[in-house]
């Protein structure tokens, strides 16, 4: 076993910071709501003289997958795999959804989330041929009037 490394505590300067692994709950922002994102063993910087946390980077991404799953957002495994199934590359999707192409690849290496907006699209695009043959063509053809029935005007 290697001793703990204690480095120097930045809010009370004491060198009490080492790494434990501790349930962490924190609130994060994404996309306009707060989600609550619980994980029972998150390695962490703690200083045991004033309490002091810091999240290192390997944690961070722990939490980024809790708050995928809080959100209930496509994993970039998901993402990735059904891209795969319909045999398209990133260049192709990103430009068929709307998105670019560095966006797409930053949400399949997970280092960025999706809106909700755009998981949804994401989901029915992965899900419905018509709406990937709709966004394949340059020239969207033009959408006939949800109702047609002409209003009655009143006297
Ligand atoms: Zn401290």
């Amino acid at each position: 076993m290697t001793p703990p490394i204690f480095r120097k505590c930045p809010t009370c300067g004491e060198r009490q910071l080492g790494i434990v692994n501790k349930s962490h709950t924190t609130s994060v922002y994404h996309d306009g709501s707060e989600y609550v994102v619980s994980i029972p063993d998150l390695d962490l910087f703690w200083c045991s003289n004033c309490g002091h946390q810091i999240v290192p980077m390997d944690s961070e991404e722990r939490l980024m997958t809790a708050l995928r799953q809080a959100a209930v957002l496509l994993t970039p495994e998901e993402i990735r795999d059904n891209r795969f199934r319909l045999g398209s590359s990133q260049k192709k999707l990103a430009s068929e959804l709307g998105v670019t192409e560095d966006m797409l690849s930053r949400w399949e290496a997970g280092l960025l989330i999706q809106t909700r907006a755009l998981d949804n699209l994401l989901r029915a695009f992965f899900s419905l041929p018509s709406l990937r043959s709709y966004l394949s063509k340059s020239e969207k053809p033009i959408l006939p009037a949800v109702d047609s029935t002409p209003v009655p005007v009143l006297s």
